[in-house]
């Protein structure tokens, strides 16, 4: 067996109703990881789990901040100091939750003036192409004046959320290179 590799935070912000519990319920799933069922500290909002990415062995803890608008966001302001990177999600049916990922995205600048933190804009429910309000351009657009990643995900057909998390994963591993 693989070594358990570098150990990292990684924490789901967006709106509500965005996909966040979607994207964790994914990630504590066996579906991809290399312990088929094994999801340790698996409570409601954290998931610990190592993964294979580029054949290397991650850790990645995966912490959702739920309805982080609903409370005095004292758990949101939480997470935003302790994650290693962000996975910073929308919906694409749901220009709300655009306008409020790049509110999230200034205030996480406001938390980690400092370092350089991985963070991939995220458009999720791709698949209700009708439905939606944000199309790719907007996106991508947004993710370049962020100074982040970008990709579009559907939760319900699970495309694409491991190519995400397997991103952020390698976003670390550059940053920890490069020290
Ligand atoms: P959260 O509030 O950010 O945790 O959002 P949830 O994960 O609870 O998702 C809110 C609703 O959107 C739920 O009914 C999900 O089933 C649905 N949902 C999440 N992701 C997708 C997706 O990619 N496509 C579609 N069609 N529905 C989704």
């Amino acid at each position: 067996a693989a070594e358990p590799g570098s150990s990292y935070r990684v924490v789901l912000l967006g709106a509500s109703g965005v996909g966040k519990t979607a994207f964790a319920s994914i990630f504590a799933g066996a579906a991809d990881s290399m312990d088929s069922d094994d999801c340790e500290l698996c409570g409601d909002e954290m998931c610990e789990k190592v993964i294979e990415v580029d054949g290397e062995a991650a850790t990645v803890t995966l912490l959702d901040t739920w309805d982080a608008e609903t409370d005095s966001g004292w758990a949101e302001d939480c997470h935003m100091q302790t994650g290693d990177a962000y996975l910073l999600l929308y919906s694409i049916t749901d220009r709300a939750s655009f306008l409020r990922a790049s509110e999230l995205r200034i205030t996480l600048r406001r938390f980690r003036p400092a370092q350089h933190t991985p963070i991939i804009l995220v458009g999720n429910k791709c698949d209700l192409v009708r439905r939606r309000e944000v199309s790719v351009s907007e996106g991508r657009a947004c993710a370049v004046v962020f100074d982040c990643k970008f990709i579009e995900t559907s939760a319900a057909m699970q495309h694409n959320v491991w190519e995400a998390f397997r991103g952020i994963v390698r976003q670390l591993r550059l940053r920890r290179d490069s020290r």
